[in-house]
Order: structure tokens, then C-alpha cells, then sequence
């Protein structure tokens, strides 16, 4: 993509529109933004919540929103890197943006881990292939630690597509919008020790789960599982978790 700090900006008002609608159901009590940029979705998305908070680290945007919106009681703009701000501090929220894309996966994972309750919603603008990883059914081509270490925490649902031309400067791929909504009741007992288990299994994508697993797990363990033979990417998320209790 090329840009630095991702700074592909989204102008089409039917877009913006879109995904505040999906990110900000009506009554919304609080919405972070990460990454505002010149503001197109954050004026989508102030009349939609009580609180907006954005958090912004360029100094010149941050300082020309922060200006913009300098009456507006429910604008609150940080200027600040997203991966080293608390987004939980403010209580429970949904979380959007167009992200920038040099640290899509970060964001995501930084966003899943927060603590339960914290995040009620997120709806992502990313890249459209990274979209279809996210949202990945086992045997495709696209099912790999991404998939579950998403999965495992969060429903995805693919809302729509966005076309290079919606953004100045274009990008050079499509983009996707996404939905993540928390499971009500976590998935996976232990989330840490899974992940790492997922990373195993999925460590080279095209060899099976006994040459991914073997030398990280009990190899007695790893020799007596059933599904030993058979690719990680054959597995959905409950016989991973599953396979990760017998091992
Ligand atoms: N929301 C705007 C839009 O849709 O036009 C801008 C989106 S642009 C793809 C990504 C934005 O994230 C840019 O404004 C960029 O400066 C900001 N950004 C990049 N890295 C960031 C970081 N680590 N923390 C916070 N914001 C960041």
C-alpha cells in the first residue's frame, strides 16, 4: 500500500454512511474510533453514540479534529498510538475505523483482548483478502491461525465490499468491511494456551497435525489422536479446541 500510517482516506458519503450505521446501532452509549484520519466517518459517527472518542497518532489531524469539534461535549479525541492506548478505560464500547492496514492483525487481537464486556461490537474497514481470513470456513484456502485465534473469541460476519476508488489516494487492493461480535460465553477455557496450541498447528500450513504438534506437545498424546494425519486447516474451531483438551 505504500502510504505511511496507512493514510488512506475514505470520502464516498454512502460508504461512511454504511458503516456507521453498522457500527453504531441508534443510542450507542460510547464508540471508539481508531484512527479518525480527516474525520469522514467520525462526523458519521458522532450523531449516532452519547460519547465518540478517537484516538489519532497523527499531531496535524489530531489537532485539526480536535479543533473541528472543539464545542462538542461528546467528542473526545486522543492522540495517541492505538496499540499503546488502555481501550477499555472508558468502559464498555463498540469499536470502528478504517484501519490502517500496516497493523490490521495487532489491532484486531489487541481489540479481542480486552477484558469481557468491554467491547460490544467492532466493525472494521480492512483489506478485503484480510476479510476473507477472518471470516474463513475450514478447507478453504484462506482457514489459518488468523482465522482461529479470530474465531475462537468473536462471530465475523462480512457486511460489504469497498472499491479502491472510494478512497484518496486509492489503495491497491479492495477492502472489506467486517463485523465482530464477542461470544456471549467464551468458546475456549484457557485462551492463551490455545493460541499457542493453534500456532502449532497451523506452523506449516501444508504439513499435518502430527509433524506441526510433534516436539511442542507429548508425542505419545500428539500419536494416539485420531485426527493426527489430517491438515489443521481440515479442522473447524471446535475440534481444534477439542484436539487442544486431549493433548
Ligand atoms: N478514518 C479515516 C477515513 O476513513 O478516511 C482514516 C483512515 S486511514 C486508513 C487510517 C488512519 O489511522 C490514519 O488517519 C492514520 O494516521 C491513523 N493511524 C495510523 N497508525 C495509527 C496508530 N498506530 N494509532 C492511531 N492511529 C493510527
Amino acid at each position: 500500500m505504500g502510504r505511511p500510517l496507512g493514510q488512506h482516506f475514505l470520502f464516498q458519503a454512502s460508504i461512511l454512511e454504511r458503516i456507521a450505521a453498522a457500527a453504531c446501532p441508534p443510542g450507542t452509549p460510547l464508540c471508539i474510533e481508531i484512527g479518525p484520519g480527516p474525520g469522514g466517518l467520525t462526523r458519521c459517527l458522532l450523531p449516532r453514540c452519547n460519547h465518540l472518542v478517537a484516538v489519532e497518532i497523527d499531531p496535524a489531524l489530531a489537532a485539526a479534529l480536535r479543533a473541528e469539534f472543539t464545542s462538542e461535549p461528546r467528542f473526545e479525541l486522543v492522540q495517541a498510538d492505538v496499540l499503546a492506548t488502555n481501550l477499555g478505560r472508558w468502559g464498555p464500547a463498540a469499536i470502528c475505523g478504517n484501519l490502517p492496514y500496516y497493523i490490521t492483525s495487532p489491532i484486531i487481537d489487541q481489540v479481542l483482548s480486552l477484558p469481557p464486556g468491554t467491547l460490544t461490537q467492532a466493525v472494521f474497514l480492512v483489506q478485503r483478502e484480510v476479510a476473507g481470513r477472518l471470516a474463513a470456513q475450514p478447507g478453504s484456502r484462506d482457514y489459518g491461525y488468523l482465522t482461529v485465534a479470530t474465531q475462537a473469541r468473536c462471530r465475523v460476519e462480512r457486511l460489504f465490499t469497498v472499491k479502491p476508488s472510494s478512497f484518496r489516494p486509492p489503495p491497491k487492493v479492495d477492502s472489506a468491511v467486517v463485523r465482530l461480535t464477542p461470544h456471549l460465553q467464551p468458546l475456549v477455557p484457557d485462551l492463551p494456551a490455545f493460541l499457542k496450541f493453534a500456532s502449532a498447528c497451523f506452523r506449516q500450513k501444508r504439513k499435518t497435525l502430527r509433524n506441526n504438534l510433534m516436539g511442542v506437545y507429548d508425542k505419545a498424546r500428539v500419536e494416539a489422536l485420531p485426527e493426527a494425519g489430517l491438515r489443521a486447516e481440515q479442522l473447524s474451531i471446535s475440534q481444534l479446541i477439542a484436539l487442544h483438551r486431549s493433548v
